[in-house]
Parts: C-alpha cells; structure tokens; sequence
C-alpha cells in the first residue's frame, strides 16, 4: 500500500457529482469573479465561524496582510508572532512593512506562549498574529488578555473552538485560507477575512479590490485580492461537509493516539477547552528521521511543518532565541489524515505505528 502525505484530490473523487454541478452553475452564470456564489461563501462561511462579516479574497498570505492593513499597520510598527509557522505567516506582516517579532511556543501544544508576550511587548506593538498551529486552538483568553488587537491566522484550524467559540472569532480579525490540502480547500488559491467589526469589513472589501468604493474610483491605495466564483462555488460544497469532515479527521487522530500507547513517542496533546480540528496529526521523537525512513518502507509518506523555523530562513533571519521551536523543527512529524483515508490505510498506519520506534 502507498499512501501519500496528503491527498487534496480524495474529496473532489467522493463528491464528484456536486462539484461538477457547482462548476457547470457558474459556467452557465456569466459571472465570474465577486459575484454571487463569493456573497453566498462569505454568509456561510460567516455562520460557520459564528462571526457577523467574512470577506472572500484571494488566499490565505493575503488574508493576513489585508487584515493587518485593515489595521493600519505599516512601517514603524511591530507585530508580534511564532516562528514554527508556515512562510505566509511572517510574509504578510513584512509585506505591510512592520517588523516581525518572534516569541516562543509552548512545549506541548507548539502554539503561541502567551507569557512570552510581556517581554516581546513595546511601545510599537500593534498587533499580535497567535497560529492555530495543526488544528489546535491556541490559547486565546490568555493572548487577548495582552489587550493589543489580534490578527489570528486560522488558516490550519477551520472550525477549531476554544471556550466553545470558533477561532477567527475571538480575535479582532481571523484570516483564514483555503489552499487545496486546508481543513476547508479550494481547487486552486482562496481565503477569506472574519470580524465582528462592520467598518473593518467594509475596509477590507475596499482594500481586496483597488481600494474602491465605489466603481473606478480609488479611495485609497488598495490592491486585486478577489475570489472567483468558481472556487467559491466550490467552497460551497466542501464548507457543507466541512463538520462531518473535521469529526473523520478526529475519529482518525484517536486511532493513531491509541496506537501510539506504549510505543515511547509523544501524540499531540489535547485540551479540555480547546478543540483540535487536526489539519495535521504530529507526532513526536528525538530520531524523527529514523522514524520517517521505517514509515516510508511501510509505504507511508510523511512529511516536516516546517523544517525551518522561519526566523532561520534566509529571507526572514534573526538573530533571538526560541529554544522550545529550534528543538520541536527538528523532533516534529506529519502523518497522513485526512477525512476520506479507508479503513484499510488507518489500519496499515496504525500497524506501522504500533511497532515504532
Ligand atoms: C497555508 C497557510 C497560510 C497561507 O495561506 P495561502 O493560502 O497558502 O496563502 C498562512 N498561515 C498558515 C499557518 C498556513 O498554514
């Protein structure tokens, strides 16, 4: 058996029906971008946050830095972040010219440390962007209690909850993308923006299509971050599933937390008020190449989020330390889940992981 890393295409081959029909919808439409299946999107996408506005842009990077914009943030400014994220993360705070500060994660879930915020503190912060790292709600009440507006970057955590509210709606603003493999995917590059704030909503649509507000004219220096129809359309379908969708990828994280007893290796940690959607299921070992090399001759691909914490990417280098993410990057490992893997590939994994390390 071969089972890939990751599997963006299983949800397309098991609802292939409904999607055709929502791609032929907009063919047959005329409308193509910013139309009605992107205002259809936004509401449902809005209800299934459980926040009042949702914005549909054109990917998750762009997510994050229109809604640093939203905030006025720019040169000068500071806005404080983790290092163990994905590139976009830290590419969206560059991208508006402020500077990024790094603090550490905790050791067990590897979200944002909430008692690194005071020493990260200063008079330029303006905002803090806490990662929902693979699925897992960071700890919200603690990092808003910092009282600095919070930009959440969602994008690993589509339906997540902490105290029983989603993530996106806790902070001022939640970004969230929709690239293929993400809990909610696209068939090829989405996002959208979250708020309960109807002015930093209004902002936003300005800001995702040239800074109009009204046709042809320019209130301000904006940028193209539409969405088409057809991925929105898309979108539509995937978001119906999207509940029944994180419980599979639950179910299946639970299988491999049971296989993992007894064998020495860390699973993922879990919380009584802050649920895990588990965009990624990560798992823990000192000789974690060791470990990926027994996985891929059991035919398992695996895969590292992220290898290098962006703070040592040549690009984005600097010189702090962040002790608990420089030894997480080199113990961490993805496992395959996603909701459509069979029975037959859960067990396999399962066998595999039993008998490791
Ligand atoms: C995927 C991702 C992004 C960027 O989203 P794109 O749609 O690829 O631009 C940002 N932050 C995190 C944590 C991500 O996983």
């Amino acid at each position: 058996m071969n089972i890939p890393a990751a599997n963006p295409g299983a949800f397309v081959r098991a609802h292939r029906a409904e999607i055709d029909a929502a791609i032929a919808r907009v063919l047959d439409s005329g409308r193509y971008i910013l139309g009605p299946e992107v205002e259809a999107l936004e509401r449902e996408f809005a209800d299934f946050v459980g926040a009042p506005h949702a914005v549909a842009v054109a990917n998750g990077t762009e997510a994050l830095w229109l809604a640093l914009k939203a905030l006025d943030i720019g040169p000068g400014d500071e806005v404080i972040t983790v290092s163990l994220t994905a590139t976009a993360t830290v590419t969206a705070i560059v991208g508006t010219g402020a500077r990024p500060v790094f603090v550490d994660v905790c050791p067990d879930d590897l979200t944002l440390d909430p008692s690194q915020l005071t020493g990260a503190i200063t008079p330029r912060t303006r905002a803090i962007v806490p990662v929902h790292l693979y699925g897992q709600a960071a700890r919200l009440p603690e990092i808003c209690a910092a009282g600095i507006p919070i930009v959440e970057d969602c994008a690993q955590a589509h339906g997540a909850r902490c105290d029983g509210h989603a993530v996106g709606a806790w902070g001022t603003l939640g970004a969230f993308s929709f690239y293929p493999t993400k809990n909610l995917g696209a068939l090829g590059d989405a996002g959208a923006v979250v708020t309960a704030d109807a002015a930093l909503a209004e902002r936003l649509r300005s800001l995702r299509q040239y800074g109009w507000r009204e046709r042809f004219v320019s209130a301000e220096h904006g940028w193209n971050s539409r969405l088409d129809e057809l991925q929105a359309a898309v979108l539509r379908v995937r978001l119906r599933y999207l509940a029944a969708d994180n419980d599979r990828r639950w179910s299946i994280a639970n299988a491999y937390t049971t296989a993992l007893r007894g064998t020495g290796l860390t699973p993922p940690p879990s919380f009584p008020h802050r649920s895990c959607v588990y965009h990624q299921y990560v798992i823990r070992h000192p000789q974690r190449d060791r470990l990926r090399d027994r996985l891929a001759g059991d035919g398992i691909a695996t895969a590292v989020h992220y290898p290098q914490p962006v703070h040592r990417q040549p690009a984005y280098r600097q010189d702090v330390p962040l002790p608990v993410t420089e030894q997480a990057v080199g113990e961490i490992l993805s496992l395959p889940l996603w909701p459509e893997l069979s029975g037959a590939e859960i067990q396999t994994i399962c066998e595999s992981l039993v008998c490791l390390p």
